[in-house]
């Protein structure tokens, strides 16, 4: 946590600072264990100072600045980084500030912008983008600003495509011939990038397929099927902007919480009955050293169940 679709709520909601011009970076007075920051303040402040925000993208988990210089900051909140126009849960856990002048407005709808230049309109929080922060409570998020070829070599080399675009085809390729179990495989962010434990756990519920079953095992079908239910659960999330879990860490860029925790089918719902067959209750076990989630009926191992419809 966060995953892909809290990660795409976070970038989606940070657009309106499109073309603004940063005037500054400065790391707030905190008295907790310091973030990795990348190059150290005074280095970072002086290279970024006076950059144009050209782009905001978001590469697995993490949420890309790129600036007109070509330099990229990339943000990745890991446990529990929070990437926020509002104002921060606590002041006490915030990391990094960019001071900004010239933006556009603060947009009331975060989850509706698509992609990079797109205007975003209303104005619930009213003024002009004055800045962008990262807040972390663990402080296990890392913010590093990167050249091009750094970027290439610390980042893009180290992910596979993303699960939004991965075809089953790429899901195959990657992990087809893998003896790993498939819930374990698809943690694996060098194959496919932006599936965390929750989603991996949610998608494989959806594609009926038992998330102990070998990669190597799995048919041509059942990929199809992987890919299909992974685009399903990830755009589902990205429109409830994300999980926001019992321990209430993850907000949206607007400081306020995610909806998908009330549609998770498998989730952290051990012992409680299936919502799909009603005849048995959801089971947690352990897969590398992490929890599973599955229905003992809908994802039989056998593979001899029935279709699960889609949406
Ligand atoms: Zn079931």
């Amino acid at each position: 946590m966060p995953e892909l679709p809290e990660v795409e709520t976070m970038r989606r909601g940070i657009l309106p600072i499109l073309g603004c011009r940063i005037t500054s970076a400065e790391r707030p007075a905190c008295t907790r264990r310091p973030i990795l920051l990348q190059p150290r303040i005074d280095a970072f402040d002086r290279r970024v100072r006076d950059r144009v925000v050209v782009n905001v993208g978001r590469r697995g988990k993490r949420v890309t600045i790129h600036l007109d210089d070509s330099q990229t900051i990339v943000i990745e909140p890991r446990m529990t980084g929070l990437v926020l126009l509002a104002e921060p849960p606590t002041t006490d856990h915030l990391r990094l500030r960019l001071n900004l002048s010239a933006g556009s407005t603060k947009s009331s709808r975060p989850n509706e912008s698509t992609g990079a230049g797109e205007s975003t309109g209303s104005t619930d929080l009213g003024g002009p983008i004055d800045q962008l922060l990262f807040w972390d409570r663990r402080g296990l998020g890392t913010v590093r600003l990167l050249h091009p070829a750094e970027m290439a070599s610390m980042v893009d080399a180290k992910l596979g495509a993303d699960a939004l675009c991965i075809t089953a085809e790429q899901l195959r390729e990657n992990l087809g011939s893998s003896r790993r179990a498939i819930k374990v495989a698809l943690l694996d962010q060098a194959a496919v990038a932006g599936i965390g434990n929750l989603y991996a756990a949610e998608i494989l519920f959806l594609a009926g397929i038992d998330p102990r079953t070998r990669c190597d095992k799995l048919s041509r079908v059942q990929w199809q099927r992987i890919q299909e239910c992974t685009l399903n659960v990830l755009e589902d999330a990205i429109e409830h902007e994300g999980s926001t879990l019992s321990d209430g860490t993850y907000r949206n860029a607007l400081n306020t919480e995610g909806s998908y925790q009330n549609h998770h089918r498998v989730y952290d719902r051990a012992d409680v009955p299936c919502g799909r067959c009603g005849k048995a209750n959801i089971r947690r076990i352990v897969q590398a050293q992490r929890s599973t989630f599955f229905c003992p009926i809908c994802q039989r191992k056998s593979g001899l169940h029935e279709t699960v419809t889609i949406r």
